[in-house]
């Protein structure tokens, strides 16, 4: 079991180096975040203790249930799932909640502000942007991400640390390779505009090679390293 944890890291890793380099990127840009959502935390241990610090939640109470069972560790903590208003102030008054991938509207911004005002910290987000348009996703309209990251880069206590996106899941990940490469654009157009953010998270199991391949600085990837869910 834990050797299966072992092998599938480190396949993940040499993964990601071979799609950096079929780029000309250096693998060293890339950030792995495992996403522990649904697993159990002996498993987040197995691969803390393999020198992996930071995880990926996308539910509160799992991710706040989870930080107090392992509350001896040093792990810090991406929000990467869809945030209601009303449980920001959970999140923000735990410390090792570093990011939050998934800011995807005013209200939402404004309330993160607001609850990192009251806890004295700059709260690391990302904006998700809807790249395929899809209906049901969250996230920024692309063409709508300039004037949000205007607005967003007023708030006091809120820093932008990039853009995020979750692609749909397809049989052939090369489908997903066009939405990969918008993100790319967008991230460079900001950057043109004096917003130079490092990171741009994209890519999951199923196609985070096509993302490294097209930019990806933060790679999103849960079943391919712990298995299926355990719901
Ligand atoms: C679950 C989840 C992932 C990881 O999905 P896998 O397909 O298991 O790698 C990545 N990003 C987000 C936002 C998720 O909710």
């Amino acid at each position: 079991m834990l050797l299966q944890l072992e092998e599938r890291l480190n396949q993940v890793k040499n993964n990601i180096k071979e799609a950096a380099v079929r780029a000309q990127r250096d693998p060293e840009q890339i950030k792995l975040l495992p996403v522990s959502k649904t697993q159990p935390v002996e498993d987040i241990i197995f691969f803390y203790r393999k020198g992996i610090k930071t995880f990926g939640e996308n539910k509160v109470q799992e991710l706040i249930d989870k930080n107090e069972e392992i509350d001896n560790l040093e792990i810090d903590w991406h929000f990467i799932g869809h945030l209601q208003t009303n449980k920001v102030k959970y999140l923000l008054r735990i410390n090792r909640i570093k990011m939050i991938e998934s800011l995807d509207s005013w209200r939402l911004a404004q309330e993160i502000d607001k609850q990192a005002q009251k806890y004295d910290r700059i709260m690391s987000v990302l904006v998700e942007i809807n790249i395929s348009g899809d209906a049901s996703k969250y996230g920024i309209k692309p063409e709508d991400t300039m004037d949000f990251v205007k607005n967003v880069v007023s708030l006091s206590n809120i820093k932008i640390q990039g853009l995020m996106t979750i692609a749909s899941y397809v049989d052939d990940p090369e489908e997903n390779r066009k939405y990969f490469r918008e993100m790319a654009a967008l991230k460079q157009k900001l950057k043109n505009a004096g917003y130079n953010f490092p990171y741009l998270s994209m890519g999951m199991s199923n196609d985070y090679q096509v993302a490294v391949e097209e930019g990806a600085t933060m790679v999103r990837v849960g079943t391919a390293l712990f298995g299926s869910r355990k719901y």
